[in-house]
């Protein structure tokens, strides 16, 4: 399966973060019901991610029942799973799941710190949102964990 799109339940909010920072596209369910969940995947294409054994076993083939609490865990039962790889970093909002845009730094000055501009040339921006992203320490944490992850499933 190539790129699979995720709708992660109220419960997997940390999670829904962590796979959008890897560049998937996941949508967070709040104060859903599970009709409306189901509903919302099945509409999109996405897959139900959800510590909800009911409601993963209602989503069937297009749900997936998180057996885990920790973050870690959980990353690494998603990326088993569906084989995914390290994915597209700094492609998606970890805040609203829109995918973002690139920016320059002449068009970052008073939007992010001073010494943030004058330590980095690349930005990305979100459209929906405008949170702005760039490769700092956030970023090496992200792949320092996607590294590990890889290790940890071969
Ligand atoms: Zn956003």
């Amino acid at each position: 399966m190539e790129r699979p799109r995720f709708l992660a339940d109220e419960m997997l909010g940390t999670l829904a973060r962590w796979l959008r920072m890897m560049g998937y596209d996941t949508e967070y369910a709040r104060d859903l019901l599970d009709n409306e969940v189901l509903e919302l995947a099945r509409a999109g294409g996405r897959i139900v991610l959800t510590r909800d054994r009911q409601l993963a076993g209602r989503a069937g083939n297009g749900g997936l029942f998180i057996t885990s609490d920790v973050l870690d865990e959980q990353l690494e039962q998603v990326v088993s799973f569906f084989g995914l790889s390290g994915g597209a970093p700094l492609t998606r909002c970890t805040v609203c799941n829109a995918e973002l845009e690139r920016a320059g730094r002449e068009a970052m000055a008073g939007r992010v710190p001073d010494r943030v501009l004058s330590a980095h040339h690349e930005f990305f921006v979100c459209p929906r949102c405008g949170q702005v992203y760039w490769k700092g320490t956030h970023w090496t944490s992200i792949v320092q964990r996607m590294d590990r992850l890889r290790s940890q499933s071969r």
